[in-house]
């Protein structure tokens, strides 16, 4: 398989160069040169498969020749170490419990089978990987949990001082080895602006092969398609069902599509969003007005301006009226996320977390009018992650996992520094020198 840029379709590199690079050197977001159609036979047999063979099926025509089989089995036996249940909330509406795995939210998939590859790939290079992000909370978590002893790896994470959530902290600062985290004095925005003047930043680019981790790296973003299958393997009913994604960047939402177009019956999409409704109002209009981002209850899904929107017209060939037929969307405001939090613990004593009400809210109010539909919802991040915002919904935090009791005892390393560039690169400098 190759992938091209979507902003220069002569511009072709292999599932190596792609993964490595993160984004194309003209800004552009690497695309698969083809879907791969899944034969008859796969889509029929998923009950009789593991979880593994589906995972490898996926993505060996993904990967190519780049990975050999036994190593990319491995590479999916290490990405899918956790469940996937797919559990009854009401009548019409299941979730998919992405959250089960070591940061309890689903971006522990993408990250793992990224940090993984990566991992082969550094095995085979002179330089040390160096992965830069920056996280306003929940992506710094699942990266560095991911990265953390993959040998031939430094993972370096910025976060915004006093602005992400104390168990995102931990997340973040309590690994170690590997995994080093720069608490900058600023906000996210800051962050951000240093890790993009790192990658214009020649000098510190010499002796080590800087990257990103972010959902728009091909290896991220691709094995999420492996949890719909899984979905669909538990799917007991005769009708294809619904599935609601709370999207953000539409990362995993993009990669529910690719899986729809490869042969899974899925019957429709719908994209929840929050008051970020940008590609809400794109659906229902045709035009697409990015904005900057609005702070919601939601906080994960708080993008103006959605980094896989192209790889989504990609997909449809920018037509506006075929993407309406396989993809719905219903923004949500923060007012009904409260409410639907607390109406669905009151009747099915079951606890969503802020986005998957969203994503909930949003199927509930699809089905109104097609009482005979079923679909599941995307449970993209364990409830007990946004304990305030549960407490004021349905009056008690969620219960802690055993997971976050161990980590929550552990102690916090972070270097603090303001948001200036030389104190940035000095740190990052230090911190190599010192591997
Ligand atoms: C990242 C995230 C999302 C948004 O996912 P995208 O792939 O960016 O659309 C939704 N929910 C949670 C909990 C997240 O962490």
């Amino acid at each position: 398989m190759r992938y091209y840029s979507l902003n220069n379709h002569h511009h072709f590199v292999d599932f190596k160069e792609a993964t490595l690079q993160g984004q194309a050197p003209d800004g552009g977001l690497y695309y698969p040169e083809n879907i791969p159609v899944w034969n008859d036979d796969f889509i029929k047999n998923l009950k009789r498969k593991s979880k593994l063979e589906i995972g490898f099926d996926i993505m060996a025509p993904y990967v190519g020749n780049t990975i050999p089989e036994k190593e990319l089995y491995g590479i999916i036996e290490e990405t899918l170490d956790f469940d996937f249940p797919l559990k009854p909330i009401s009548e019409n509406i299941y979730s998919l419990e992405l959250f089960h795995g070591p940061t309890l939210a689903f971006k522990d998939v993408g990250a793992r089978f990224l940090s993984r590859c990566m991992g082969f790939f550094a095995g085979k290079l002179a330089q040390k990987i160096v992965v830069l992000v920056a996280t306003s909370g929940d992506t710094g978590g699942a990266v560095a949990d991911a990265f953390h002893n993959i040998p031939g790896t430094e993972v370096i994470i910025l976060y915004p001082s006093g602005k992400v959530s104390p168990v995102q902290e931990k997340q973040l600062t309590a690994l170690g080895g590997n995994i080093h985290a720069l608490e900058i004095e600023g906000d996210f925005d800051d962050c951000q602006k240093l890790v993009k003047m790192a990658f214009l930043d020649e000098e510190l680019k010499e002796n080590i092969l800087l990257t990103s981790s972010n959902s728009i790296n091909v290896a991220r973003w691709l094995p999420q398609q492996i949890y719909y299958a899984l979905a669909m393997m538990q799917w007991e009913h005769d009708h294809e069902p619904v599935v609601a994604v709370p999207s953000g960047n539409f990362g995993n939402l993009c990669a529910g599509v690719v899986a729809k177009q490869s042969g899974l019956p899925i019957g429709h999409f719908m994209a929840a969003c929050n008051a970020n409704n940008a590609f809400t109002s794109y659906i229902n209009t045709g035009t697409y007005h990015p904005t900057s981002a609005i702070p919601t209850l939601s906080n994960a899904m708080d993008v103006g301006n959605p980094s896989n929107f192209a790889r989504i017209l990609a997909i449809f060939q920018q037509d506006h009226r075929m993407l309406r037929e396989t993809i719905s969307s219903i923004a949500v405001s923060d007012t009904d996320t409260l409410k639907t939090i607390k109406a669905v613990f009151e009747e099915f004593q079951y606890v969503l977390d802020p986005h998957a009400a969203v994503a909930y809210r949003a199927l509930n109010e699809y089905f109104t009018n097609q009482p005979e539909r079923k679909g599941f919802i995307l449970g993209t991040a364990h409830p007990v992650k946004f304990p305030d915002v549960v407490k004021t919904a349905i009056g008690h935090e969620p219960v802690v996992p055993k997971v976050l009791v161990e980590l929550m005892k552990k102690s916090k390393t972070a270097q603090l520094i303001p948001p200036k560039y030389t104190s940035f690169k000095a740190a990052t400098l230090e911190i190599l020198k010192n591997r």
